[in-house]
C-alpha cells in the first residue's frame, strides 16, 4: 500500500485532460437535453487515466478490513463469511438485467424465488408469512411494530401505546418503536442476565402493544423463561414481536413461532450470508403469525419500500439456504454455539466474565479480568487491530462498564479461533507488562487512534 505515491482522493490525482474510458459511437442520433435541467457549469469530475484509478482503489480498499481479510469477532451483527457462489449468482445478467417495472409475466422466475425465499424463512422460524420489502433490520422492526400498530387498530384497541423492551436490547429496538410514534418501557434484567419476569408482571396492562425481545439475548443468554412471559404478554392483549436480527444460533435448533412470538424479522445480512454495508444494502425480511399476513405491506396500502426489496440480496441469501441444505443448516446453530463456548472457556481467566453460564452464539466480558492495569476495553479492541483481528464490539451491551462481546459465527476454523484466542491471552500478558504499548495501540493500521468524540461532534463529511 503507498497511500503517499497515489494520493488519498482520486481528485488529488486528476489532471486536466487524461482519460480512461472510450464511448461506442452514437447509434441514437442527437437527443437535446432540455435547456431547464442541463448543468449550469460542467461536473467537477477527476481526470484519470484507468490505471492510475485501478491503483487508487486496489490501494484503498487495502485500508479496510473486511470478513474476506480476517477474522471479524463482531458480536451481535454475526459477520460470517459470505461464500462467493452467492455472488455468482446475484451476478447473473439474469438477474442483473431485471427491471423493477417490467411486466410480471417477463420475469416469472424472480418473483418465484421470492416466493420460495419467503417459504423457506417460514420454515426456519414458525412463520406463516413474510414480507421482503424492508432493507435493514432496523427498518424491518419499524415494519413489524407498524403491523402491530395496525393490529390493534382493525380492533378498536387504541389505548395500546407502550413497547416492551428489555435493557439489554439493540439499540434499534426502543428507536424503531419511537420512530413508530410508541412509547417505550424498559424491563429489567434480573441477576442472570435474563428478563425479570416480576418486574415484567409489573407493566403489563391494556396500554401495552408489544414486547420486543431477543432470544438468546445480547449477553448470548438464552431467556428460559420465555413460555412464561409469552403467555403473560398475550393475555394481557399485547403481541410478542421477536428481533431475529441475528437468528444464527437458532438455526435448525428452535423456532421463534414455536415460542410464541406474532411478529419478526430477520437481518438476512447476518444470518444469511449477505453483505452487511454502511446503512445497507442489506434486507430484514418480517414474518407474522397465522392471522396477521393480511396486515404486512404487500397485502395493504401502506409501503416501507419500493418494489421487492433489496433483490440482490434475497438471491445471495437463497442461494445461501439451498447450497447449505436443510441438514448442513440444522448444523449451523450448534457449531456457532460451540466456536462461541470455546472462546470463552479458554479466557475466562484473564478476562472477567460476568456470566458464567454457557453461552449460545456469543458472549459478553466485562474487560480484562485483572482491573488494577489500566488497560480499557477500548485499549484491547484498539490492540487486537495490531494482531490482524478485527475488534469485537465494545461498550454494548450497557449492562456493564467494559463489556466486550465476542461472536465467531460457525464458519471459522479452529486455527484461527486459537489464533485469536494467542492473541487475547497475548494482550492480557501486555496489559500487565507493557500496558503504554497497549493504551497508544494500534501502531501497525493506516490510520492510528482516532478521537471518537471529535468525530462524532465534529463531523467532517466533504473533501475541501
Ligand atoms: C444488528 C441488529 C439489529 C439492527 O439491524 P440493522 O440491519 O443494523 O438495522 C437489531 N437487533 C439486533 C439484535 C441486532 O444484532
Amino acid at each position: 500500500m503507498n497511500s503517499k505515491l497515489y494520493g488519498n482522493l482520486i481528485f488529488e490525482l486528476s489532471h486536466p485532460g487524461r482519460k480512461g474510458y472510450g464511448l461506442p459511437a452514437n447509434h441514437f442520433g442527437n437527443y437535446q437535453v432540455p435547456g431547464e435541467i442541463c448543468r449550469a457549469q460542467d461536473a467537477q469530475l477527476p481526470e484519470c487515466d484507468e490505471l492510475t484509478v485501478v491503483r487508487h482503489y486496489t490501494n484503498m480498499s487495502g485500508n479496510n478490513f473486511g470478513v474476506d481479510n480476517g477474522f471479524y469477532p463482531l458480536g451481535s451483527c454475526t459477520m460470517k463469511y459470505n461464500p462467493k457462489v452467492n455472488e455468482e449468482m446475484a451476478a447473473h445478467h439474469m438477474f442483473t438485467s431485471l427491471h423493477p417495472l417490467q411486466p410480471e409475466e417477463t420475469c416469472k422466475g424472480a418473483l418465484q424465488l421470492c416466493d420460495e425465499l419467503k417459504k423457506m424463512l417460514c420454515t426456519i422460524s414458525g412463520m406463516d408469512d413474510f414480507t421482503l420489502n424492508p432493507f435493514a433490520g432496523a427498518h424491518g422492526e419499524l415494519t413489524g411494530l407498524m403491523v402491530i400498530r395496525r393490529y390493534h387498530e382493525s380492533r378498536g384497541d387504541t389505548k395500546r401505546t407502550k413497547v416492551i423492551v428489555p435493557d439489554s436490547a439493540h439499540g434499534t429496538n426502543p428507536a424503531s418503536a419511537a420512530v413508530c410514534g410508541l412509547d417505550v418501557v424498559e424491563v429489567k434484567s434480573n441477576a442472570d442476565g435474563l428478563v425479570d419476569v416480576e418486574h415484567l408482571r409489573t407493566l403489563l396492562d391494556d396500554t401495552v402493544a408489544a414486547m420486543m425481545m431477543t432470544n438468546p439475548n445480547t449477553l448470548g443468554l438464552f431467556e428460559t423463561d420465555i413460555p412464561e412471559i409469552t403467555k403473560m404478554v398475550h393475555e394481557c392483549g399485547a403481541l410478542m414481536y421477536y428481533d431475529g436480527a441475528n437468528l444464527n444460533p437458532m438455526l435448525g435448533v428452535c423456532r421463534p413461532g414455536d415460542m410464541g412470538f406474532d411478529v419478526m424479522h430477520i437481518n438476512l445480512h447476518k444470518t444469511f450470508s449477505t453483505p452487511h454495508g454502511g446503512g445497507g444494502p442489506g434486507a430484514g425480511p418480517v414474518g407474522v403469525r397465522k392471522g396477521l399476513g393480511n396486515l404486512l405491506p404487500d397485502q395493504t396500502s401502506f409501503s416501507v419500500g419500493p418494489y421487492h426489496g433489496n433483490f440482490g440480496v434475497l438471491v445471495r441469501a437463497y442461494t445461501y439456504i439451498l447450497s447449505l441444505g436443510k441438514e448442513n443448516l440444522r448444523n449451523v446453530g450448534p457449531m456457532a454455539t460451540l466456536n462461541a463456548n470455546y472462546i470463552r472457556q479458554s479466557l475466562k481467566d484473564v478476562y472477567e466474565l460476568p456470566h458464567d453460564r454457557m453461552a449460545m452464539h456469543e458472549f459478553v466480558f466485562n474487560g480484562l479480568a485483572d482491573k488494577s492495569t489500566g488497560v480499557t476495553t477500548m485499549d484491547v479492541a484498539k490492540r487486537l487491530l495490531d494482531y490482524g483481528y478485527h475488534a469485537p464490539t465494545i461498550y454494548f451491551p450497557l449492562l456493564f462498564h467494559e463489556s466486550l462481546m465476542i461472536e465467531p459465527t460457525e464458519s471459522e476454523s479452529k486455527e484461527t479461533i486459537d489464533g485469536f484466542i494467542k492473541a487475547m491471552r497475548n494482550i492480557a500478558i501486555e496489559a500487565k507488562t507493557t500496558p503504554q504499548d497497549v493504551k497508544s495501540s494500534p501502531h501497525d493500521t493506516p490510520i492510528r487512534r482516532v478521537d471518537d468524540v471529535l468525530a462524532a461532534k465534529q463531523m467532517v463529511l466533504t473533501f475541501k
